[in-house]
């Protein structure tokens, strides 16, 4: 086992790689920019060292600095949280020429699901339902013009590289098709350096279902169910729960076995997540998450493991500490992701915050690394915190959810905790009657008015 771990990330995600580090017996080291000397994760690490300027390019995305933070403080592994540097396949084997060890699965595996198109070509050949669509990237707009023909309106035309929601676009008819495929291809450019685009059918009341898949590197996997995280705003995911509302014991069985089997055929290595649109009973892949996710504590919730301590493991060559049938589900878990901003239009709101209490009591975890006094720094995505809830059953957590919102304080800036207050009041949140598209309805609806 490692005697020193550097996280490579900052956070909440930092302290939750820190706590796993401390149960385990493993020093800790964090990093951080000059923006982050006052930050929890600083405080909580063992030791911490400043890795640059403000500018996550300068600090939490520089490979150079990371890796002499390694050599100066001794640490032989690398956790690479979420975002910035987690599935970066250069940075991996950088790591392994160092003869460091990259907490995550192997450079080949990021690459391959990190190109869109390679992901879909290898998922199919593994058995995994997909989305219709072009086979292979869409070079021209008159091909583009001629496969949403033959393929029927609407579709959706995506950049191979995108990611966090950034390089879609909906074709809802062939005269929306030439400005969908040209914007798609300008933002692949300019936020992936890659142009290349590819279209797929574009389902119209889809669920997004995620499952937990889980892999020890020598052949072994397993599935930790499905997550629902239908309710998004601009394709990013607000309100995650486990497990699905919409989902059988039956669906989960054998959607989770083609997951396992998949992952266990490439010979994957720890935490991955393989997402799908789910819609009229049928499951289909739109792309796997090579790492962990922000919303892994709902299914750490309902089966009672803990994702993190097991990445370690294997990644230090120990085996899984469970087997698919030690993993049974108990309860109902829900997330809510709590970001710095301002409703209605939900605008970054960086400031100190005067004043923070934390929910507490049975089943609640708030994963934060907020505090009285702290000033959120402008440089960084808005999520400061992420309020898990775990009960008997769906009721039992959201009216669990119901009240932590209620004991949670966050004085001096504005958070979307009022977001969730209006949504608990929602007949179809309370049913778990929703689809992907449903969120952005309801914002336009109740913030129009
Ligand atoms: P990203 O990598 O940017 O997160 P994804 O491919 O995972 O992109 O898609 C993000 C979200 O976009 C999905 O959760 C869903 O809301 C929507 N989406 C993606 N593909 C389709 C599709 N074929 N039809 C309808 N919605 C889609």
């Amino acid at each position: 086992m490692f005697n020193k771990i550097l996280i490579a990330n900052r956070g909440e995600i930092a302290l939750r790689v820190i706590r796993a580090c401390r149960e385990m017996g493993i020093a800790s080291v964090a990093v951080h920019s000059t923006a982050d000397s006052d930050a929890m994760h600083v405080r909580m690490a063992d030791e911490s060292v400043c890795i640059g300027p403000p500018s996550a390019t300068d600090s939490y995305l520089s490979v150079p600095a990371i890796i002499a933070a390694c050599e100066i403080t001794g640490a032989q592994a690398i956790h690479p949280g979420y975002g910035f540097l987690s599935e970066n396949a250069s940075f991996v084997q950088v790591i392994e020429d160092h003869g460091l060890t990259f907490i995550g699965p192997t450079a080949e595996h990021i690459r391959i699901m990190g190109d869109k198109i390679s992901a879909k070509d290898s998922m199919k050949e593994l058995g995994v339902p997909c989305v219709p669509g072009s086979d292979g990237g869409v070079p021209t707009l008159e091909d583009a013009k001629r496969i949403g023909a033959e393929m029927g309106y609407p579709v959706i035309i995506k950049a191979t590289a995108g990611g966090g929601g950034r390089g879609m676009k909906v074709a809802q008819n062939a005269d929306e098709m030439e400005s969908a495929f040209l914007t798609a291809r300008a933002e692949g450019k300019a936020a992936f350096g890659n142009a290349e685009v590819y279209i797929e059918k574009y389902l119209t009341t889809p669920r997004h279902i995620e499952i937990q898949v889980f892999g020890d590197g020598k052949g072994q996997a397993v599935h930790l169910g499905e997550r629902d995280c239908s309710l998004q705003r601009r394709h990013q995911k607000v309100f995650e729960e486990a497990p699905g509302p919409a989902i059988s014991a039956d669906e989960r069985a054998r959607i989770g076995k083609i997951c396992a089997d998949a992952v266990a055929k490439i010979d994957y290595i720890g935490a991955g997540t393989i997402e799908f649109l789910y819609e009229k009973g049928a499951f289909y892949f739109i792309e796997m998450n090579t790492r962990l996710q922000v919303e892994h504590p709902v299914t750490e919730a309902i089966f009672g493991v803990d994702l993190v301590r097991e990445q370690i493991r294997v990644a230090a060559g120990l085996p899984m500490s469970f087997g698919q049938d030690d993993l049974t589900i108990n309860g109902h878990a829900i997330e809510v992701r709590i970001n710095a901003e301002r409703l209605p239009n939900f605008a970054p709101c960086p400031g100190t915050v005067s004043q923070y209490h934390a929910p507490g009591g049975l089943g609640v975890r708030m994963d934060s690394a907020l505090y009285t006094g702290y000033a959120i720094p402008p440089y960084y995505d808005s999520l400061i915190g992420k309020l898990i809830v775990h009960g008997r059953d769906r009721p039992e957590a959201l009216a669990r959810l119901s009240r932590a919102l209620g004991e949670l304080i966050v004085d001096g800036v504005d958070t979307t905790v009022p977001l969730f207050d209006a949504l608990l009041c929602e007949a179809d949140v309370q049913q778990g009657a929703y689809t992907i598209h449903w969120l952005e309805k309801w914002l336009d609806k109740t913030f129009a008015s």
